[in-house]
């Protein structure tokens, strides 16, 4: 008897039929992992294909035939680019060469706009994400998760479309109310002007009702002239913007003061102000902006004298300005409303206007990226608070004005 034939039946070496079951029970092991694997990879919620470093798939999760249309059986083995549109396949072969010299991990969005390509035809596009996977068998292999982007691309187009036609309406009206208000002054200057020539050459010449009637007649023009005018400043204030410059608010103050110098003097006002910082912006809409607000102060007083008095702290990376009154007050569930275009709480008789001074002051501030709101007590006063921006400048040194 040979050395070798005795050699398998010595007593401490295992049998050929346990190490067959060895075998065997390392190759159930094996196929369980592989199944465990299997199963992990179907319950992924993306549809992942793993393919080795010639672009040949290997495995395809339960996903990727209802993605694509191909059954498991009819991917195994062949080359990934099939699934990929014909026109972007060379480009591919080169990125996956690159790929597999460099490795890496590379998550959902990242990297070039992909399309996939069903068995039917049609394309589709995906988010792809990948990560290398080392094996003992097959070396670098490569799981590539799929994930079809039809609805969030369109949902994205749809977006996109709506922002671009609110751009284009807003353009539109914004233009509309420019010409509607530039060309009706027109003819209005022509009616107001001939009935005040009425008014004046046949008053008392017709009977009574006549004049109360041009009477009502010239004051509803003089009304719509303001209402025309204000509206003209209001859609200006986009097409006649200008470019931001450094702007000291205290300057603007004293310009705003002067303008409302004749209802100041006449109201026995006090206007007062702390020192205000400089900030970015269009001097001449700033200017408008706290006169339209010094002026409300003034026209909404109480019975006292009104006293206006202006603010300004800095809040992180804002200035907040406040303009705050003794005057009547505002009811809290008006605070919204007044800022909308033509909206009044009073009639003209008590207090004259036409409801635009407030828009004018939160398209001003909007466009200098503030915000305004209001506070106050009815019977008691109000204040009107803004934000600007603080600039860039002054950022860096919280105690700067
Ligand atoms: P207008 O002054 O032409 O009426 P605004 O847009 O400037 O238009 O103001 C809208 C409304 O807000 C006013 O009609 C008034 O009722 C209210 N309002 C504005 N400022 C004040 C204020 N300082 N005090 C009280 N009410 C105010």
């Amino acid at each position: 008897m040979s050395d070798s034939i005795d050699h398998g039946s010595k007593p401490c070496e295992p049998s050929t039929a346990a190490r067959l079951e060895e075998l065997e029970r390392e190759v159930g092991q094996r196929k369980r992992a592989e199944e465990r694997f299997r199963r992990l990879l179907d319950a992924a919620p993306d549809a992942t294909i793993i393919v080795d470093q010639t672009g040949r798939i290997v495995m395809v999760n339960a996903q990727v035939q209802p993605m694509f249309g191909y059954t498991r059986q009819e991917l195994l083995g062949q080359v990934m680019e099939m699934l990929i549109p014909e026109r972007f396949r060379g480009k591919h072969v080169l990125h996956r060469g690159e790929y597999n010299s460099h490795p890496r991990t590379r998550p959902m969005g990242v990297g070039p706009e992909l399309y996939g390509l069903r068995k039917d035809g049609r394309e589709f596009p995906v988010e792809i994400s990948l990560s290398p996977l080392e094996t003992e068998e097959e070396g670098l292999l490569i799981s590539a998760a799929i994930r079809d982007v039809t609805q969030r691309k369109w949902a994205q187009d749809q977006l996109r479309a709506y922002a671009e036609e609110l751009q284009r309406s807003n353009l539109e009206l914004q233009q509309f109310a420019y010409v509607a208000s530039h060309d009706l002054q027109e003819p209005l200057r022509a009616i107001s002007t001939f009935c005040e020539m009425l008014a004046k050459r046949y008053r008392g010449q017709l009977d009574a009702q006549a004049d109360q009637w041009i009477g009502f007649v010239v004051d509803g023009a003089r009304r719509m002239q303001a209402l025309v005018q204000d509206l003209l400043a209001y859609s200006r204030l986009e097409t006649r913007a200008r470019p931001p410059e450094p702007v000291a608010l205290d300057n603007i103050f004293h310009r705003a003061v002067e303008n409302v110098r004749a209802l100041a003097e006449e109201t026995g006002a006090s206007i007062t102000a702390e020192a205000l910082p400089t900030v970015c912006g269009d001097p001449s809409q700033l200017v408008q902006l706290l006169q339209n607000l010094i002026g409300n102060a003034l026209k909404f007083r109480g019975g006292e004298p009104p006293r206006v008095h202006v603010s300004a702290a800095r809040r992180e990376e804002n200035w907040v300005v406040s303009v705050s009154d003794n005057g009547i007050g505002i009811d809290p569930k008006y605070y919204e409303r007044i800022f909308e275009l033509f909206k009044r709480l009073h009639n003209a008789d008590r207090y004259p206007g036409t409801g635009i001074g407030l828009s004018v002051c939160r398209k001003v501030v909007h466009r200098h990226g503030g915000r305004i709101w209001v506070e106050s007590e009815p019977g008691r006063g109000s204040t009107f608070y803004f934000t600007l921006p603080v600039p860039n400048e002054q950022a860096a040194n919280p105690g700067s004005n």
